[in-house]
Order: structure tokens, then C-alpha cells, then sequence
């Protein structure tokens, strides 16, 4: 009896000593399915402010089960534009008013004067997802740590600046490059843990290959749609990228005519993932 009361004493100090450690950030919303992933690595202690309310339905083996290419009866069409906010958001927001379409910003840190059409892409009832708050693929993909450390500074960038909660993600350089051989699989499972959905794209504009005009960032949407019932097309919203603004419009009027919808990526929409090898 004496040595139950002994345990029970010690676990409740120990407890007691974990939610003091942690500033008090022990949420009561870490239980069921939280509680018992969790505490298995010491990263999944770090940053409980970005655990998200909502648990990803998707687990690393159901997200790398994804059909991409599957049918469906409406034809889906998801704008994502990468990098922003940027002088150039402004005038994709302004295209996207005119059509009343909604599309997704993965965003990064750039300069604060920029900061104003982030909230206003908030405003409109578009997607802000996070992208990176560095940017520096070298050193985001070094550890999981490393990793979520980037992820909670855009989140908080996001967050402190709009008021709203990104749910979803991109990796920057997409979820397989490079950079992150050797973490990729632990980072991803983490932040499935965390509740958040990440999205690669399978409609490439090539506007980030450098004197890319409009045409061609035209010709490269309209052709990487073809034959497909969902696309998820990469751009690119930074201060350089003038020729996708010069090519948006055309290329909505174009998928409009073709019979394709649009909305915004939203944690329900079935991701676009590369595979993992
Ligand atoms: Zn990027």
C-alpha cells in the first residue's frame, strides 16, 4: 500500500514538473488519439501550440496510398501559388475576385510591407498554408527539430499577423528533394501526428524556371491539366514572377470553358503527394 502511495506521489510530481516545464502548455486537447502517439520522441514534446485541433485523417501509409489520378465527376482545378506574400499577391487576388475563385497561398517570410495582402487573401476566404519561414532547404531539413522550428515560425508569422490557423502545408521543394533523404519520413509522420496535411502538386506552370513567359507558363498549365480530373497546379507569387500574373487570367478562362471548378485546398481534399522511394 505504502509503495502504491509512493508511486502515485512520484508521477504526480513528475507531471506536476512536466506542465511547469512546459509554461503550462499541457492542453487537455492532448488525449485519445494524441496521447497515445505522443511522448515517444523527444521533438513531439516541442511546440505543442502547433498541434492542430483537427487529427489528419491520413496517415504516412494512407497519404503514399493516394491515387492521384483517380476520376471523379466534377473536374477539380486547385491554384496554389508559393512564396508570397509579395507585390505581385495583390494582383493575383485581384484576378482571382474578378472570376469569384478561390485558390491557396503557401506562404514564407518575406518583408513585412507585404504583410497586408496576406490578410487580405485571409479576408477573401482563400487558404493560407504554411510554406517555410526561412526558406533555406540546407538548413530545414537537417532534423525534425530543425524542421519544426521553421513550420512553428510560419505558423506563428501566419498566425500573429491574420488571425487564422493554417490547417494544411507545402514543403518547399516539395515533400521529396534533395535536401531531405535522410528525414523526410520522420518529419511527415510528425507533422501527421500534428494533425496537418501537406500538399505537392501535379500541374507544374514552370514558372520558376528562370524567362519563363506567359505563354509558355500557359501552354505548360493547359497541357499538365490534360487528361487528369483533379490538378493541383504549382506557382509562384514573388516579386519577380510577373509573366504568371500576365498568364492567370487567360488560363482560368480557359479551364472555365474546359469544364473545370475551382476551390480553395482545405484539410478534406484528398492531398497530391510525390511517392516516397
Ligand atoms: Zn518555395
Amino acid at each position: 500500500m505504502k509503495s502504491k502511495a509512493y508511486r502515485l506521489t512520484f508521477y504526480i510530481i513528475v507531471f506536476m514538473v512536466c506542465v511547469w516545464q512546459s509554461g503550462g502548455k499541457v492542453q487537455q486537447d492532448l488525449t485519445g488519439e494524441y496521447a497515445r502517439q505522443i511522448n515517444k520522441l523527444s521533438y513531439q514534446l516541442d511546440y505543442y501550440d502547433t498541434y492542430s485541433p483537427v487529427f489528419s485523417p491520413y496517415s504516412i501509409d494512407d497519404l503514399q496510398a493516394v491515387n492521384t489520378n483517380e476520376t471523379q465527376e466534377k473536374k477539380m482545378i486547385y491554384l496554389t501559388f508559393d512564396d508570397g506574400p509579395s507585390p505581385r499577391t495583390e494582383e493575383i487576388l485581384d484576378i482571382l475576385k474578378k472570376y469569384d475563385i478561390k485558390a491557396t497561398f503557401f506562404v514564407i517570410k518575406t518583408k513585412d510591407e507585404y504583410i497586408p495582402f496576406m490578410k487580405r487573401a485571409v479576408e477573401e476566404g482563400h487558404t493560407i498554408g504554411v510554406h517555410s519561414y526561412s526558406h533555406k532547404y540546407n538548413e530545414i531539413y537537417r532534423s525534425v527539430d530543425a524542421y519544426l522550428d521553421d513550420f512553428t515560425k510560419c505558423y506563428n508569422y501566419i498566425y500573429d499577423n491574420t488571425g487564422y490557423k493554417p490547417e494544411i502545408y507545402r514543403f518547399p521543394g516539395g515533400s521529396v528533394n534533395n535536401y531531405n533523404a535522410a528525414t523526410r519520413r520522420d518529419i511527415v509522420a510528425e507533422m501527421s501526428r500534428r494533425g496537418y496535411i501537406y500538399f505537392d502538386w501535379n500541374v507544374e506552370s514552370n514558372d520558376s524556371s528562370r524567362g519563363k513567359d506567359a505563354t509558355s507558363i500557359y501552354n505548360s498549365v493547359i497541357n499538365g491539366c490534360k487528361g487528369k480530373s483533379r490538378a493541383i497546379i504549382i506557382f509562384h507569387d514573388s516579386t519577380s514572377k510577373k509573366s504568371t500574373v500576365q498568364a492567370l487570367e487567360n488560363i482560368i478562362i480557359t479551364l472555365k470553358e474546359d469544364g473545370w471548378q475551382f476551390a480553395a485546398l482545405d484539410n478534406e481534399v484528398k492531398p497530391v503527394i510525390f511517392r516516397m522511394k
